[in-house]
């Protein structure tokens, strides 16, 4: 099998021992590649705070190495807020990230000793001043240029200059930190000026607040979008470390705010390979030159990101020889339960039923994006390395 350029032989050979021995389909995590990965980003940005996003993949093994590793967690709701605290991780290492969210479970965060607050809206700054008295407020804005970004998260998150400016000067009316400015640049972002921008519109944030209110804000979180290795290629970390430092640098110089970013998919998504075996192989009619190939794993139980086929993942199996084009597709009785139709894939010939396929660099959003019990199928399993 062609590997893909980040997995050794020797790491696939102890990866295809530990495969052998589970039924598929299975999502199998190398927690080594967590450990380089988030010890990579430490060394590449070693003046920022690293808040890893745990929607990406909430295994508690990962959750535990981070915590060891130093790791802080962005945290989206009480679950994992309580799944967090579970490994003892102190509530002083999470910042709640997200920006809709209930009053109730902010007093609850606050309750637990959390004192970081993301925010986006009057109406959210307001529950927060009432439940979370006197903490760390953040205000994400909105950015524009997410072309770039396979998984946009625009539009949902953040609002515009002028209204971070207003509500910075309402926090503090409310007796809250206005502590700094968030922005997300887009998911699996391959467009490394996007980050120009938005560094730019946070300094005009922080000049307009010094200068028109004496606010002084403190901190800058970058957010995520730091590359996994899918098909389409990215560049390597150092390039972003690089250029995003010197954008920091052209606008901050020697005033440098505190920096955090809270990376997901960069963390995790190399360490896994999705395992899936071919439930049927078929053709459409006689003469069609495409094969259909179903896998066990689908958009329901792993494979979400596919949708719009915005990530494309590496793909292999233990065949070799001639290829030809497939169409991908899931287990379930949902015709939207395709992975792969437009952008042609190809597989070997001589794939069979029941032969395995695999699915590279599948570590982020795919656990903890599977459905519960769709046409009965359980969630994926996740086994750690
Ligand atoms: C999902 C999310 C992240 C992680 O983004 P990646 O692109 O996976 O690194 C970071 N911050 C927030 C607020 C998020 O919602």
């Amino acid at each position: 099998m062609q590997l893909p350029e980040h997995i050794s032989s020797a790491q696939w050979q102890r990866f295809k021992k530990a495969a052998d021995q589970y039924e598929t389909p299975f999502l199998l995590l190398d927690l080594d590649v967590v450990r380089n990965k988030y010890q990579e980003l430490e060394r590449s940005f070693d003046y920022a705070g690293i808040y890893y996003a745990v929607k990406a993949n909430p295994a508690g093994e990962v959750i535990q190495l981070l915590a060891e590793l130093g790791s802080n967690f962005d945290i989206a709701s009480t679950y994992e807020l309580d799944k967090v605290l579970g490994f003892g991780v102190e509530p002083q290492r999470m910042s709640f990230g997200n920006t809709i969210k209930k009053a109730s479970d902010i007093a609850y965060f606050y309750q637990q000793g959390v004192r970081m607050y993301a925010t986006d809206s009057e109406p959210d700054l307001r529950n927060i001043a009432a439940n979370a008295p006197g903490s760390k407020v953040y205000i994400r804005i909105l950015t524009e240029g997410s072309e770039g970004a396979d998984w946009p998260l625009s539009r949902k998150f953040g609002c515009n200059p002028e209204m971070a400016v207003e509500l910075a000067s309402l926090a503090v009316e409310l007796g809250l930190e206005p502590w700094g400015i968030s922005f997300h640049v887009g998911s699996q972002q391959r467009d490394i000026d996007v980050w120009d921008a938005a560094i730019a519109k946070v300094k005009f944030i922080f000049e307009r607040l010094l200068n028109e209110q004496g606010i002084q804000l403190k901190m800058i979180n970058m957010g995520g979008g730091f590359p996994a290795s899918y098909l389409q290629k990215t560049n390597e970390l150092v390039t972003y470390r690089e250029e995003i430092s010197r954008f920091l640098q052209e606008d901050f110089g020697g005033n440098m705010p505190e920096i955090l970013l809270e990376p997901g998919r960069s963390l995790v998504g190399d360490a896994g390979v999705l395992v899936s075996e071919v439930v049927l192989i078929s053709r459409k009619s006689s003469t069609a030159l495409e094969r259909w190939v179903y896998t066990d794993v689908g958009k329901f139980n792993g494979l979400i990101e596919t949708m719009d086929e915005a990530i494309k993942y590496q793909i292999g199996t233990d065949h070799e020889g001639e290829q030809g084009p497939v169409i991908l597709a899931g287990p379930t009785c949902d015709s939207m339960d395709i992975m792969y139709e437009h952008h042609k894939y190809e597989l070997p010939l001589a794939l069979e039923m029941t032969d395995r396929v695999y699915w590279f660099s599948t570590g982020a959003y795919t656990t903890s994006y599977s459905s519960i019990e769709f046409n009965g199928f359980p969630p994926l399993k996740q086994y750690v390395l």
